[in-house]
C-alpha cells in the first residue's frame, strides 16, 4: 500500500517534469551547436557562401553580422526550426579575419559564433593534380598500419571495441600508420596515395571503410584529427608524394547528425518503403529506360544504413559542394575520387565539377564507374553530350572495362572476340573518350577479388598483369597488398580488406621489409618496384602515344612512343598461351623505325638481334627501344 502511494506520487512528479521540459523546449533553450563550414577562405572564385546553422530552435532568432566586405544577403528558414541557412556574399577584396555572427533571441538572450575567413594558400606544392605521370597506391587506413595505439578505441564512439579477428570491426589502422610508410611507397615507385574516406563514420558496426559519413567536417578520431590530416598531406608533399581524397556525394551514414535531425524531409530521398538502388547504371543512359528504373538507380538507397542524399535540394547541393571545397583548400589535396558516381544526380554533379574546377584548376577528379562497357564508362566523362545535352564535366573515371579485358586476355582463350582480342577491342574504343589518359586503370580494389586470385594464383599471369598495368595508357592504381601477392575473393568483401602484415606491432611477419617477405613475394614486390620506378622516368610510358596491333599467333603487341622523341619508346609483347613463341617484327616497322637493339627492362637483358623475338609462354615482355 505504502509502495503504491509512493509510486503514484513519483509518476505525478515525473509527468510534471515532462510537461515542463516539453513546454520549456519551445519557450527557452535556443542553442547554437554548430555552423558549417566552420570557417571559410578569402579570395574564392565564387563569392557566395551558404552557412548551415544548427541549434535547438535557432530559427527563432534574428541574425546579424558586420565585417567589411561580407554581406548577409538572406536568412533562410526551413521546415525544422533547429536550422538556419545564411546566404553570405564575400567581396573579392575582403581581408582575412574574424567577426562575430550573433543570434538575438527575443528578450535578452544573445548567442554568438566567431566566424573566421582565412587566406587561401596558393603555394605551388599544394593541389598539384595527379596525372598519367603518377602511380597511385590505394589503401584502407583501418587495414594498412597502426601508427597510433592511443586512438584504437575511442570511448565516445558507437563502436566500443576493436577486433582484428573480425573483418567487420575496426582494426586500429590510422593516418599515422600511413605516414610511417612514406619510404615504403617511395621505394616501390608509387607517387600518390589514395585512402578510403577518412572522415568520421560513427556507426555501431562495419563503418571502418569510411563510406558512411556521420560528420562531414571531421576526420574519424580513430584515424586521427583534422590537423593530422592536414599534416599528412603536407608531409606527403614534402616526400614527393601526392594525395587523393575519396569523397561520397551520394549517401551518408544512418547515424549522421544531420540525418538524426533532418533540416527538411526532402534532405534525403524518401520512399514509402525502403528501396535500394538496383546498382544498374544502364537506366541512366538507356534511351529505352523507364522513369521508374532510372529513379530506382539514382534515388534508391545504396544500403539500408546509408541514406541517399536528395541532390536536387539546393541546400544539400551547397552543403556537399562547400564541404569538398573546404577540404581541398584546408588540406591542399591533389585529387578527388568520387564514390558511386553513376548513382548521383547528373545535373548536380556537373554543377559540382564546374564549381570545384573553378576554384582549383590543377585538381584531378575521377569518378568510380563500376560499369560493364566502354560506352557506359565514356558516357560519364566530360565532352560526351551525344543525345544528352549535358556535359558531365568529369575528367576521368575508374576503368573497370579495361580491367575485365585484361582478365580475359590473361585467363581466356584466343577466339575472334575473346582472349587477347577483348583487350585489343576494348582499347580500340578509346575514341569515345575526350582523353583516355585520364582513366585510372587498376586490376583490383577493395570491392572486388584480388588480382592474384583472379588469375588463379598463376605467378606468370600475375607478372604479365603487372607489366600491363604499368605500361598501358592511363593512371595506374595498385591496391595495397597486391605487391606481396595478397589474395582472396570478395565474398564477402572483408576478405579482400585484410591487414597488411607488419602494420601492427607484434605482427608475426613484417612484409614491409624484404627480410619479412618470402622469395616469391620479393620477386613480385621487386617486379612492381622495377616497373613503377622505370615508369617514373619514362615519358613514353607516362604520356607517350599508344599504338596497338591486331593480335596474331596468340600475341598482342603495343608500343608507347615518346611524343617529343627525346625519351626511349617502349614495346610490349603479351603471349598469353602456354607455349614459347617467336615474334617476327617486320610488321611493326612503323613503330620500330630504325631500332637496332632493345633492352628487357625487367631482366636487364639486351637483345641485339630484333628481327625475331623469342617470347616465353604466358609472358609479357617490356622492351626499351634503342
Ligand atoms: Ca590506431
Amino acid at each position: 500500500m505504502l509502495n503504491t502511494v509512493f509510486l503514484h506520487l513519483n509518476m505525478k512528479k515525473l509527468l510534471f517534469l515532462l510537461m515542463l521540459a516539453f513546454t520549456g523546449s519551445n519557450l527557452l533553450a535556443q542553442k547554437l551547436d554548430r555552423i558549417e563550414p566552420m570557417f571559410w577562405f578569402t579570395g574564392m572564385h565564387n563569392p557566395k557562401l551558404q552557412l548551415l546553422v544548427h541549434g535547438n530552435n535557432i530559427a527563432n532568432s534574428t541574425v546579424s553580422l558586420y565585417y567589411p566586405g561580407v554581406q548577409l544577403v538572406k536568412v533562410n528558414k526551413v521546415e525544422n526550426p533547429n536550422y538556419l541557412f545564411l546566404d553570405l556574399e564575400i567581396a573579392a577584396d575582403t581581408k582575412a579575419g574574424k567577426f562575430p555572427i550573433t543570434f538575438n533571441v527575443k528578450g535578452t538572450k544573445k548567442l554568438s559564433y566567431t566566424y573566421e575567413l582565412r587566406n587561401r594558400d596558393a603555394s605551388a606544392s599544394r593541389i598539384q593534380g595527379v596525372t598519367d605521370k603518377d602511380v597511385i597506391y590505394f589503401l584502407m587506413p583501418d587495414r594498412f598500419a597502426n601508427g597510433d595505439k592511443s586512438n584504437d578505441v575511442v570511448k565516445s564512439m558507437e563502436e566500443k571495441t576493436m577486433n582484428r579477428d573480425s573483418m567487420y570491426y575496426r582494426h586500429g589502422g590510422d593516418i599515422q600508420g600511413v605516414m610511417n610508410h612514406f619510404d615504403y611507397f617511395k621505394e616501390m615507385g608509387m607517387t600518390t596515395i589514395w585512402m578510403t574516406p577518412e572522415i568520421e563514420n560513427d556507426e555501431p558496426r562495419a563503418s571502418y571503410h569510411g563510406y558512411s559519413a556521420t560528420d562531414h567536417y571531421k576526420i574519424d578520431p580513430r584515424f586521427g584529427t583534422n590537423e593530422l590530416y592536414k599534416t599528412y598531406v603536407e608531409k606527403a608533399h614534402a616526400n614527393g608524394l601526392k594525395v587523393i581524397k575519396d569523397i561520397v556525394h551520394n549517401h551518408m551514414g544512418l547515424h549522421n547528425w544531420i540525418y538524426q535531425d533532418l533540416p527538411m524531409k526532402d534532405w534525403v530521398n524518401q520512399w514509402p518503403v525502403f528501396t535500394q538502388t538496383s546498382y544498374r547504371d544502364e537506366p541512366v543512359m538507356d534511351p529505352h529506360a523507364s522513369a521508374a528504373d532510372k529513379k530506382k538507380t539514382v534515388d534508391g538507397w545504396f544500403v539500408a544504413s546509408m541514406p541517399d542524399y536528395n541532390e536536387k535540394n539546393i541546400y544539400v547541393q551547397n552543403f556537399i559542394t562547400q564541404n569538398h571545397i573546404w577540404w581541398i583548400e584546408y588540406a591542399g589535396i591533389d585529387g578527388l575520387r568520387l564514390d558511386t558516381y553513376a548513382y548521383n544526380d547528373a545535373e548536380y554533379m556537373a554543377d559540382w565539377a564546374k564549381k570545384v574546377k573553378a576554384e582549383f584548376p590543377r585538381l584531378t577528379i575521377f569518378g568510380e564507374t563500376l560499369v560493364n562497357s566502354v560506352p557506359a564508362q565514356a558516357f560519364f566523362t566530360q565532352g560526351n553530350i551525344i543525345n544528352r545535352g549535358l556535359d558531365t564535366q568529369l575528367p576521368g573515371i575508374t576503368d573497370n572495362v579495361l580491367k575485365m579485358a585484361v582478365y580475359e586476355a590473361l585467363n581466356g582463350k584466343n577466339e575472334w572476340v575473346d582472349g587477347l582480342f577483348r583487350l585489343y577491342n576494348t582499347l580500340s574504343q578509346d575514341f569515345l573518350y575526350q582523353d583516355p589518359s585520364r582513366n585510372v586503370i587498376f586490376w583490383d580494389n577493395h570491392d572486388m577479388s584480388r588480382f592474384y586470385s583472379v588469375v588463379n594464383e598463376d605467378f606468370d599471369k600475375y607478372k604479365s598483369g603487372m607489366a600491363l598495368l604499368f605500361t598501358m595508357r592511363g593512371i595506374p592504381q595498385l591496391y595495397y597488398g597486391t605487391e606481396i601477392l595478397m589474395k582472396n575473393f570478395s565474398n564477402p568483401d572483408g576478405l579482400v580488406r585484410s591487414d597488411f602484415p607488419g602494420g601492427w606491432a607484434g605482427d608475426k611477419t613484417n612484409k614491409f621489409t624484404a627480410a619479412g617477405r618470402t622469395p616469391k613475394e620479393n620477386e613480385a614486390w621487386n617486379l612492381v618496384a622495377r616497373l613503377a620506378n622505370y615508369r617514373k622516368n619514362s615519358t613514353a610510358l607516362q604520356s607517350g602515344k599508344m599504338t596497338q596491333y591486331v593480335p596474331e599467333n596468340g600475341m598482342y603487341v603495343y608500343f608507347r612512343m615518346d611524343k617529343e622523341g627525346k625519351g626511349k619508346s617502349v614495346m610490349v609483347i603479351l603471349n598469353n598461351e602456354d607455349k614459347v613463341k617467336t615474334l617476327q617484327t617486320s610488321r611493326f616497322a612503323e613503330s620500330m623505325g630504325n631500332t637496332s637493339s632493345m633492352v628487357n627492362i625487367i631482366s636487364g637483358e639486351k637483345l641485339n638481334t630484333i628481327k625475331e623475338i623469342t617470347v616465353p609462354a604466358k609472358t609479357t615482355l617490356v622492351l626499351e627501344l634503342n
